[in-house]
């Protein structure tokens, strides 16, 4: 009997879900019957590989998913079914432009310079109606509705079942508030290695919406869902580590970072406009990123490329002497594809020694930067992917099968929609 195979007897599993997120961030599933499960671990499940977003054909061969036993969760919410992140391969050969696979070699990559990637998540997202799409809450309607209470305890039986869920799946859930949208709330928990970040942001995806289902609401993580409000941000806080010792914190460094630290960020102002065809992927992305007004008085989202310190109308924000926050990611990020251009961004910072400039203390929202002095990120997809597309250097390090492939999934299906799960 295999590891998997005899973890999900203990735990008493009746199924388990054969997980992988496609290049569009759709997760794809095959239920597993226990039983078949050793079997299946095995020669991996088979999905026809053009019947998701993987740009392949309907005459390529089967595409084997590979359980990671790892990834390994049970559902909170359906306690006799199991979830596992998959790899993909082909004819034995791993698919080059598999998402967990991509982010798997930027992790190696790092690995080999003597780096591990830690990583932590915020994914906001909106409770809507299902029928109208509006926002779910009538009384939720505040023109400043951030950390309001009343209408946060207004969910907290959803809320609470999310935490509860985090809490048994062993996250460390530390906090969860109505956010600065009507509608819109945010649920955090402890950072983790990337790769382990990257699956459970994508099983956080199928959780809230399975549960906010359950309570009668719609889960939207589209970028911008409601015109005049804010959007939904999925920031990233970033670190290097080597064992248990922080390479990014040095109290001798500016705000207490390494050179290390600034040199990651050097690379991740250098190659911002191109991230963001991975970290702002859908048309809707750039609604959120633009210098719009919103009710609550702002969008909270960059509009330039610039870092600051404790100060979120930049980028890059250092929030202490620990961490980057990268403000740029929303909702329709994929979680492997994010991370793996975030770290590759940032690890040719560290190779080519980028200095990231001067800080920036000013307020961008009501001080923007003179002209020259920063560059403005992209306003479209479309400016996006052609600075993606004229990024030699990224495109060498996430490599030519998966840049190739991607570039031509979008360009087939500029319009596609956001993923919300
Ligand atoms: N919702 C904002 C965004 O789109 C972020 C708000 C916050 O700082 O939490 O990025
Ligand atoms: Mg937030």
């Amino acid at each position: 009997m295999t590891d998997l195979a005899r973890c999900i007897a203990d735990r008493g599993l009746r199924h388990l879900l054969f997980s992988f997120t496609d290049l569009f961030g759709v997760q794809r599933a095959k239920l597993v019957p226990a039983a078949a499960v050793a079997e299946l671990a095995a020669s991996g499940a088979g999905f026809a590989g053009f019947a998701a977003w993987l740009d392949l054909t309907p005459a390529d061969p089967d595409v084997l998913a590979l359980p990671d036993p790892a990834s390994l969760m049970v559902l909170p919410w359906q306690p006799d079914v199991g979830w596992v992140a998959t790899n993909l391969v082909v004819e034995g050969v791993p698919l080059e432009q598999a998402p967990r696979r991509v982010l798997q070699q930027q992790l190696a990559q790092a690995e080999a310079l003597g780096y591990s990637f830690r990583s932590g998540v915020e994914p906001e997202f909106f409770l809507l109606d299902p029928l109208d799409g509006g926002v779910a809450d009538p009384l939720d309607r505040q023109s400043k509705p951030c950390y309001d209470q009343l209408a946060l305890m207004r969910r907290y039986p959803l809320i609470n079942e999310l935490i509860t869920a985090m809490q048994e799946l062993g996250w460390g859930p530390y906090q969860a508030d109505h956010e600065d949208a009507n509608g819109q709330f945010e649920l955090n928990w402890t950072y983790a290695a990337a790769l382990t970040t990257a699956d459970r942001h994508a099983f956080f995806k199928v959780m809230a919406a399975s549960l906010a289902e359950k309570h009668g609401c719609g889960v939207s993580f589209d970028p911008k869902p409601i015109a005049w409000l804010t959007g939904n941000g999925a920031h990233l806080h970033l670190s290097l580590w080597q064992g248990n010792r922080n390479l990014f914190h040095d109290p001798a460094g500016e705000k207490g970072l390494s050179k290390l630290a600034y040199q990651f960020l050097g690379g991740l102002l250098a190659h911002a406009p191109a991230l963001c065809a991975l970290t702002n992927p859908v048309p809707a992305s750039y609604r959120r990123l633009a210098r719009s007004s919103t009710h609550s008085g702002a969008t909270w989202s960059p509009a330039w490329i610039s870092y600051g310190g404790n100060n979120r109308t930049h980028m890059v924000r250092i929030p202490d002497s620990q961490r980057l926050e990268l403000r740029l990611p929303d909702g329709a990020a994929n979680p492997y594809l994010l991370q793996a251009a975030v770290l590759a961004a940032g690890l040719d910072g560290i190779e080519r020694n980028l200095d990231p400039g001067p800080r920036s203390d000013a307020n961008t929202d009501t001080d923007p930067p003179a002209p020259g002095s920063s560059r403005c990120l992209p306003t479209s997809l479309e400016e996006a992917l052609e600075a993606f597309g004229a990024d030699a250097i990224l495109q060498a390090r996430l490599g030519e099968p998966f840049c190739r492939a991607y570039q031509a999934l979008v360009a087939r299906h500029p319009g596609r929609l956001a993923a919300g799960g």
